[in-house]
């Protein structure tokens, strides 16, 4: 057996660190991570993020062990418990914040993820079932209560993609390219891109600072694409720090990340056919010399850094990064 499969990294962080992360960026309170006996190396990462831990006591009894952990170590004044799985990488806050908004409509009831209609996880139980979560038989999960429990189950549709779980090594080293910020590459699922595309566009601090935004913007619509939304805001370090995640191991994230907060920048989203690979040449190659006459980048850019704009690159980082920044109900529909 390898490493356990909690702490198998994708782009350098570990399972386990990106659903903690995820929970800690929602609005869940209180985190606690349960672990099995003996995982040292758990309980290092788990102190090391500075988040309590609780041991899963009679392994023999499986998943009922974790859950009756958890229940253990929620506070006596929380609400509910919502139950999330480490092998689940690509939740996003805003997912576990979908659940907690469904649980404060009704904070008697349970709330579960599902995808594409089939039950998932995160689930959410209410203080009421705590009871029946400690008592569960050896091998059931909380599942098993949602179930007897139909009447008072919520279901809160969440993305497959970001819902899906890795099971075997081998799913994690099919999404771990080794450059690109393609996280979530991959389509063993059969997933086939729409020739109808949404993707994320930044104008970054630099072309904002020189003014460009209306020039980029203009280029952008003259091109064919069509801005669904658009902001202006200030990334604050976590907030960069997370958005190009893919590359925190690089030599060149620290700048990257002083660059991106340096000023404000203007996020987009651009709908089109195949605006994805569309907006990517619009843009040009990623450093300006290399970057063909006409492009965003040969235009408005002054070094491989400070390359005055940045585009998704695959479907699946497209839906997250548009997720980064907007909520569902700020993209509009165009004529
Ligand atoms: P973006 O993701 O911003 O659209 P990209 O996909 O063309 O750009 P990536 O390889 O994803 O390029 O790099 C992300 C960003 O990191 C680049 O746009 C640039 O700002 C910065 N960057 C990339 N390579 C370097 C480098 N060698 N030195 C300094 N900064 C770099
Ligand atoms: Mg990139």
């Amino acid at each position: 057996m390898g490493a356990p499969k909690h702490l198998l990294e994708i782009d350098g962080v570990s399972m386990l660190e990106r659903v903690v992360r995820a929970l800690r960026d929602s609005r869940a309170g209180r985190i606690t991570v349960v672990l099995r006996i003996g995982d040292d190396p758990g309980r290092v990462l788990a102190e090391a993020l500075g988040v309590p831990w609780a041991l899963a006591a009679e392994p023999q009894r499986g998943r009922a062990a974790s859950v009756r952990a958890g229940v253990e170590a929620a506070e006596g004044g929380a609400a509910g418990l919502l139950f999330a799985l480490a092998d689940q990488p690509y939740l996003l806050p805003s997912d576990f914040d979908s659940l907690i908004d469904a649980f404060a409509s009704d904070p008697r009831g349970i709330v579960r993820a599902t995808y594409a209609g089939e039950p998932g996880s995160p689930v959410l139980f209410a203080r009421r079932f705590f009871a029946e979560l400690l008592s569960l038989e050896p091998g059931q999960g909380g599942r098993v209560v949602a179930a007897r429990h139909s009447e008072s189950v919520r279901n809160v549709p969440l993305d497959p993609h970001r819902g899906r779980d890795l099971d075997r090594p081998e799913d994690l080293s099919d999404r771990s390219p080794t450059t690109g910020s393609a996280a979530c590459s991959g389509s063993r699922d059969g997933y086939s891109p729409p020739s109808m595309e949404r993707t994320l566009a930044i104008i970054k601090p630099d072309a904002v600072r020189a003014s460009q935004t209306g020039a980029i913007l203009e280029a952008i619509e003259a091109s064919g694409l069509r801005l669904i939304a658009l902001r202006m805001l200030r990334l604050s370090r976590r907030e960069a720090e997370g958005f190009y995640t893919v590359h925190r191991a690089k030599p060149f994230f620290d700048s990257l990340v002083d660059f991106m907060t340096s000023g404000p920048v203007v996020v987009g989203c651009l709908e089109g056919e195949g605006a994805i690979a569309a907006y990517r040449e619009l843009m040009g190659a990623t450093d300006p010399a290399q970057a063909a006459e006409g492009t965003l980048r040969k235009r408005f850019a002054t070094n491989i850094e400070q390359n005055a704009c940045h585009g998704s690159d695959a479907p699946e980082t497209a839906a997250v990064e548009i997720r980064y920044f907007f909520r569902d109900l700020d993209l509009v529909e165009r004529d």
